[in-house]
């Protein structure tokens, strides 16, 4: 018998939306099954609901939520991604494990409010004390994810050097990876002491200016070999590629392109900056790439090349990145919008029938599920049952027929219509 059955008014499958469904969930958190309703089925009767899979979020910074009341003021007239990223290193110089745990344990509450199930923390903020290498940081990580109940996969990540070739500034100690040896004994150390259900792990250098490349070669050779996934910054602010061509006589993804295998398990956020020709190399790998719509807009980053990337085929996912806003539909909508803004076109992110929404939400689920190495992303057996459903008759999305649900979801609301969320099949939010 199953441990719950959730019985939605609509249920998404594959990329309709059925009546009359019967999602059925195991105790230990998967699909056991999805099909027409029996008069066995006696459950959760979600009436005026439409059942759909959680959003993922592939790349997140959760302890940068304690940002997004500062940063906002520009005394001196503007700024930039450098002097914002000067504000988040006093952020992160002052606070303590305690008030880590607090704020991203916040931060994750707040994205499972706005129907993400899982998210790809890209955790760099390791150590407390001036020592340094004292990683408490890493346990309050897995607790806040842990208490707040949300999927996560801890990407830990690695970070040596302040610029090419450079000594880590005092503001960057905290974030240190002390050696490849010490990492690695600290990453065995927390894998086994994520929880069963809902974590796991993958492996991140932080940039290609914070660590040698010999570094790279070696964590991404390690991740291939324990089959993680792998993720990087790159190419986000132009003066990370005017430095990388300083140091290595190339464009930081070309050296990527040069020094390390590239297939599906390597995910490269931003490439705000990069070449036609280094994404079309770089996709034709296997590559992914993550885009961080709201950060990227608030770090006044720029537009990547997005027509390139469909062109090729490209896998996208979303990451919700410094979380200045923690709305999933409203990333995914900008990574439309920016294009629009920039391109003079409507429907740059497009599935084959046309559908933007359709194409952005198989982005905002099933795309950054494969991302951070999990099967999800939709509902059917044997997926994870992180599931959310949506009201109906929320004023945002009154006037929605069952085949327009996901161009109001993603284009026209906000978080508010969404007010159920599992995750592992057990029931987080609800009205
Ligand atoms: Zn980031």
């Amino acid at each position: 018998m199953s441990a719950t059955v959730i019985l939605p008014e609509l249920t998404l499958i594959g990329e309709e939306f059925r009546r009359d469904v019967a999602v059925r969930v195991k105790s230990d958190g998967t699909i056991e099954s999805v099909g027409l309703r029996t008069s066995a089925d006696l459950g959760d009767e979600l009436k005026r609901r439409a059942l759909l899979p959680g959003f993922v979020n592939a790349h997140s910074h959760a302890f940068q939520r304690g940002l997004r009341a500062r940063a906002q003021r520009f005394d001196t007239g503007s700024g930039n991604f450098w002097t914002w990223r000067d504000t988040m290193y006093e952020l992160a110089d002052s606070l303590d494990a305690s008030e880590f745990y607090e704020t991203c344990k916040q931060c994750f509450q707040e994205m499972l409010r706005a129907g993400i199930t899982t998210v790809g923390e890209f955790h760099y903020l390791h150590h407390a004390g001036l020592t340094c290498d004292d990683w408490a940081f890493d346990a309050p990580l897995l607790s806040a994810a842990r208490d707040s109940g949300i999927r996560l996969v801890l990407i830990q990540t690695y970070y040596a050097t302040g610029n090419f070739g450079q000594e880590l500034a005092d503001a960057q100690k905290r974030f240190s990876g002390v050696s490849r040896e010490q990492f690695l004994k600290q990453f065995d150390r927390l894998t086994r002491e994520l929880h069963p259900a809902t974590q796991t792990a993958a492996i991140a250098c932080h940039s290609v200016r914070a660590a040698p490349i010999d570094d790279m070669v070696f964590f991404r050779d390690f991740s291939i070999a324990n089959r993680l996934p792998f993720h990087i910054h790159i190419e986000e602010a132009r003066k990370e590629i005017d430095d990388c061509r300083a140091a290595h006589g190339m464009n930081p993804l070309a050296l990527l392109l040069d020094r390390l295998k590239i297939d599906d398990s390597f995910t490269a956020i931003h490439c705000t900056h990069s070449t036609a020709d280094d994404l079309r190399e770089y996709l034709s790998r296997g590559g992914r790439i993550c885009l961080c719509p709201l950060t990227e807009g608030n770090l006044s980053d720029g537009f990547p090349d997005v027509p390139t990337i469909r062109e090729c085929g490209g896998q996208l996912c979303f990451g919700t990145d410094s979380n200045i806003r923690i709305s999933a539909n409203e990333e995914l909508r900008w990574m439309e919008f920016a294009q629009r803004l920039r391109r003079e076109r409507r429907g740059v992110i497009a599935d084959t029938s046309g559908s933007s929404a359709a194409k952005l939400h198989e982005i905002g689920t099933r795309s950054g599920a494969r991302a951070l190495g999990l099967r999800g992303g939709g509902i059917a057996p044997g997926n994870p049952a992180d599931l959310i459903a949506i009201d109906l008759d929320h004023l945002s999305m009154r006037g929605a027929t069952d085949d327009a649900i996901l161009d109001s979801l993603i284009f026209g609301c906000g978080n508010g219509p969404i007010d159920h969320v599992w995750v592992a099949g057990n029931l987080l939010v609800k009205p």
